[in-house]
C-alpha cells in the first residue's frame, strides 16, 4: 500500500478504512516504545491483558456522553462510585465529595477556581487573591493561577526538597486563598510535610490542597504493603481538598482524575449554573462540556478489576524496582539521586563537574531511552512502574556507559540537546527563554506545524 502523504485538507473521497489504519500503524512505528518500556511517566502501562480489559470497558461507553448526568444514568453512577472509592481510599469519610475530571490539570484548575470563589464569598474585599506553592509544585498550578487570575507565590523547597513550612508561614497574609502541597511532587518525588502544613493551615484558617495526582493511587498501597509513610490525606485535619489521577497509578485510560473536597460546602463553589440560557437550564460540575463516557467506565473498570490486593502487589513491585534504580544510580560515580524519595518518582543529578547531566541525557536518548530533563537543579527524571523491572539492568548499564562517554568527550555538553537544555536552564535572562518558547510554539502550531529542529 502506498503511504498517505502529509495531509492539509480532507480528501475528496474517503480512503479505504484499512489503508487509513495501516497509515496510522506506520506513522506511530517511530514513536517511543512505552511497552518495552523505554519511556517514563508519559504512559502508565500495566501490560497487554490489563490494557485490553480497560479498552473493552472504554468501548462499552465509547459514544456515551457524561455532559448531562441525567441522560446516561449508569454513567453518572459509575462516576459516583469512582469518587466514593477515591474518598474511601483517602479517608474522606462520609462527608467528602468530588467529581471526576479529564486529568490532573483539570483537577488543579478546578481547585484554584473553587478556592478562589470560596475566598471571594468569605472575604469579598480581597481583590488580589494569592496562592502559596513550593517551587516543586506542578506547573499545572501556575497555569491555573494564570487562567483564574490568582497570584502564585512560590516558596523554595528545603535542602530535603520538601516544602518549607516556615517559608509558607511567612507568605501567608490576608490575600492568601490557598496553600498547595504535593504528595509526592513531580520533579523530585518528595512528599511535602502535610501534617505540619495542615496544622499551619488550620491555625491561619486557609484551605490546604494536597496535589496527589501522582500519589493518590500509589501511596495508600505502599502504606498497605507495610511501608510506613507520614500522613498526607484527609486524615490530616487541615487538608480540605485532594487531586488524584486515576490515569496515572490507577492504570486507567487517559482522561481520568479525581478532585475531592472534605465537604460539599467547599465543592459547591466548583459548580457552574446558568438558569437563563435559551438552550436550557444548565449545570456543569467541571471545565468540560461534552465528557467522554469511556474514560469514566475505564476508570471504574481499572479499580474494580485490579482490587486493593492487585494495587498492593503493584506497589510492592514498583517500590522494589524503584529501589533497584536508585541504588544503581547512586552506585555510578558522578551521579546521585536528589533527596530521599519515599516512592517511585525521583530525579538524579551530577556530582562531578566533568559530568554534564544533560549530555548524559543525550547519551540515553542515543541509546533509545525517552527521559525528561529538569532544571534548577539540572537533573534527569524517572517515574517507575512495575513494568520497568525488566529494564533496570539495561538502563543502568546504558547510563554507566553514557557517563563514561561524557567524561571522555567534554565537548558533548556543547552539542545536541545538551547545548539547548543547558542554554535554556542557565541563561540568566528568563524573559528571553520565555520569548524563545513562544517562538517555538508559533512554529509548532503554525501552518507548517514544525517540530523543534525541523526547518521550513
Ligand atoms: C501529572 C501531574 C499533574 C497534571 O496532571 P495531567 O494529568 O498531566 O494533566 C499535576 N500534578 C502532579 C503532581 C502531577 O504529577
Amino acid at each position: 500500500m502506498e503511504n498517505i502523504k502529509t495531509t492539509v485538507s480532507i480528501p475528496e473521497q474517503g480512503l479505504e478504512r484499512e489503508a487509513v489504519l495501516e497509515e496510522l500503524r506506520r506513522r506511530k512505528a517511530g514513536d517511543p516504545d512505552y511497552r518495552a518500556p523505554r519511556t517514563f511517566s508519559l504512559v502508565y502501562y500495566m501490560g497487554e491483558e490489563h490494557t485490553q480489559f480497560i479498552q473493552e470497558a472504554y468501548n462499552l461507553y465509547f459514544s456515551e456522553n457524561a455532559l448531562n448526568p441525567t441522560a446516561f444514568k449508569s454513567l453518572k453512577n459509575l462516576e459516583h462510585e469512582v469518587v466514593r472509592m477515591g474518598v474511601d481510599l483517602l479517608h474522606g469519610g462520609e462527608t467528602a465529595v468530588g467529581t471526576m475530571t479529564s486529568g490532573g490539570t483539570e483537577s488543579c484548575l478546578l481547585a484554584v477556581k473553587t478556592w478562589r470563589d470560596y475566598g471571594r464569598a468569605k472575604h469579598p474585599l480581597n481583590r488580589k487573591p494569592e496562592m502559596i506553592l513550593a517551587d516543586s509544585g506542578h506547573v499545572a498550578w501556575e497555569k491555573a493561577a494564570q487562567y483564574f487570575d490568582v497570584t502564585p507565590i512560590r516558596v523554595p523547597v528545603g535542602p530535603d526538597f520538601r516544602m518549607d513550612v516556615e517559608g509558607v508561614r511567612k507568605k501567608i497574609n490576608r490575600h492568601t486563598i490557598l496553600i498547595v502541597a504535593s504528595a509526592p511532587d513531580y520533579p523530585h518525588g518528595m512528599i511535602d510535610p502535610i501534617e505540619a502544613l495542615g496544622a499551619l493551615a488550620q491555625e491561619k484558617n486557609v484551605p490546604l490542597h494536597v496535589d496527589a495526582c501522582l500519589g493518590g493511587f500509589l501511596l495508600p498501597f505502599i502504606e498497605a504493603a507495610g511501608t510506613p509513610l507520614p500522613l498526607w490525606d484527609f486524615r490530616v485535619p487541615g487538608v480540605r481538598s485532594i487531586s488524584a489521577d486515576v490515569h496515572k497509578y490507577g492504570f486507567s485510560a487517559k482522561g481520568a482524575s479525581l478532585i475531592l473536597y472534605r465537604d460539599m460546602d467547599y465543592m459547591e463553589h466548583q459548580f457552574f449554573v446558568s438558569q437563563d440560557w435559551s438552550g436550557g437550564v444548565f449545570l456543569s460540575p467541571g471545565l468540560l462540556g461534552t465528557r467522554p463516557g469511556g474514560a469514566i467506565a475505564a476508570a471504574w473498570a481499572s479499580l474494580m478489576g485490579t482490587g486493593k490486593a492487585g494495587f498492593v502487589d503493584h506497589a510492592k513491585r514498583t517500590m522494589e524496582t524503584a529501589r533497584a534504580f536508585m541504588d544503581g544510580i547512586n552506585g555510578i560515580p558522578g551521579l546521585a539521586v536528589l533527596g530521599k524519595p519515599p516512592a517511585s518518582i525521583f530525579s538524579y543529578h551530577s556530582t562531578d563537574k566533568d559530568v554534564d547531566i544533560y549530555a548524559v541525557g543525550d547519551q540515553l536518548t542515543e541509546r533509545n531511552w525517552h527521559v525528561d530533563r529538569l532544571q534548577r537543579p539540572e537533573a534527569l527524571h524517572a517515574m517507575i512502574t512495575p513494568r520497568h523491572s525488566r529494564i533496570v539492568d539495561a538502563y543502568l548499564e546504558d547510563l554507566a556507559q553514557g557517563v563514561n562517554t561524557v567524561r571522555a568527550h567534554p565537548e558533548l555538553k556543547r552539542q545536541g540537546d545538551a547545548a539547548m537544555y543547558g542554554m535554556i536552564s542557565r541563561v540568566p535572562l528568563r524573559g528571553a527563554v520565555r520569548s524563545e518558547v513562544y517562538k517555538m510554539a508559533r512554529k509548532m502550531y503554525g501552518p507548517q506545524g514544525l517540530l523543534p529542529g525541523e526547518t521550513e
